[in-house]
């Protein structure tokens, strides 16, 4: 018999990564508030977009992503030279753990930072360092004082998912000046657009004034072109110099670099995204928390829900109860929190479902 090939020492200990579910028993259409996907859609220049440039599948893409780093750098007013698109922000999350991270190095991250981080340091061959939060919040001492010689690129999604919580500015900023400048500091703003304070414009002049921090951001979430994998980062120039040579060279589809320049061209469909989500966001923290469900505070799409470690009453037979009525929620024990579900905001008649399934389930557990 022929020997199978073995991938890298400890490529086989890496846990995957599962997505949020998306089908429910009975093969009905779920209500999915599982995977903080917006339920506004895309805007319809977006798809409109993608439509046209369908037309053209037989030729290879601008490996470049002129047309959507360009859009993207007008619209917050960057150097369009600094910007490295990727099929989404996990591609580039990917890459920087490759350009950056070998064995023998350090990758830290936050105990219930986004799953990725973990998959990615293991990936490079490289060792994870898990720093505790506080109140659910990633903590500035803690993580400096779990920094090393051996640390080379930190980790922080702000927000962070599945948490819902951020760290301001100035808390970034001194994240920054106590990191040492060996090490890049990468903020991952998946969620950026969802928070109304200038803090990510703060962000980007962080990226642009120093050497070694770099922002990650998405189209999936407010953009709703989850579908589309597109993301992009804005780097100091020698690092988007380091992932330009690492990444595959068509790796953004001929639609997907129209269907983002769209999508960013078109700021008024962000804002109503922006304000549907404040507004049920708001709504479903109050009525949640009325049914006796601790929220936690959340500045970005999602809700985490606490539930209380009684069986029958706990998460996973929440989960159960609502799948049973058609809607999904995330699980996530795998981020360290297996007695709460993660809530992604969703169409009004989504969120009242929700609301009325959660309060039969609470009445009905007693
Ligand atoms: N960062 C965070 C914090 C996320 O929650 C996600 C999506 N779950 C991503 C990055 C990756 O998103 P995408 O690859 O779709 O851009």
């Amino acid at each position: 018999m022929a020997v199978a090939p073995k991938p890298r020492p400890g490529v086989l200990d890496i846990e995957a990564y599962v997505p949020g579910e998306a089908h429910v028993p009975g093969g009905v259409k779920p209500i999915k508030l599982s995977s903080n996907e917006t339920p506004l859609g895309p805007s319809p220049q977006a798809v409109e977009a993608f439509r046209i440039a369908g037309a053209d599948l037989e030729r290879y893409p601008d490996g470049q992503a002129t047309e959507l780093r360009q859009a993207i750098a007008r619209r917050f007013g960057l150097d369009a030279n600094r910007i490295v698109c990727g099929a989404g922000s996990d591609e580039l999350i990917s890459l920087i753990a490759h350009a950056y991270l070998g064995p023998g190095d350090e990758g830290l991250f936050t105990e219930h930072g986004f799953l990725l981080y973990r998959i990615v340091v293991l990936a490079a061959g490289a060792t994870p360092v898990v720093v505790p939060e506080k109140n659910l919040t990633a903590d500035v001492d803690a993580i400096l004082a779990h920094v090393t010689p051996r640390t080379r690129v930190v980790f922080l999604a702000n927000p962070n998912n599945p948490t819902g919580t951020y760290l301001p500015i100035d808390e970034v900023r001194r994240l920054r000046a106590g990191l040492p400048d060996e090490a890049l500091l990468v903020l991952d703003a998946a969620y950026a657009e969802y928070v109304r304070r200038n803090d990510y414009e703060a962000g980007l002049e962080l990226v642009a004034t120093t050497e070694n921090t770099v922002m990650t951001r998405t189209f999936s979430k407010i953009f709703g072109l989850a579908g589309l994998r597109i993301g992009w980062a804005y780097c100091p120039a020698a690092v988007a110099d380091a992932l330009n040579r690492i990444r595959g060279p068509f790796n953004l589809s001929t639609p997907s670099i129209a269907a983002g320049a769209a999508a960013i061209g078109d700021w008024s469909h962000v804002e109503a995204a922006v304000a549907h989500n404040e507004e049920w966001r708001a709504w479903l923290t109050a009525e949640i928390e009325k049914l006796g469900l601790p929220v936690t505070p959340s500045v970005a799409n999602f809700l985490l829900i606490h539930f209380p470690a009684a069986p029958g009453r706990d998460a996973a037979a929440c989960d159960a109860f609502l799948k049973s009525r058609g809607i999904i929620l995330r699980r996530v024990g795998g981020y360290g929190l297996p007695g709460a579900l993660r809530l992604t905001v969703g169409t009004a008649d989504e969120n009242r479902k929700v609301q009325e399934a959660l309060a039969t389930f609470v009445g009905a557990a007693g």
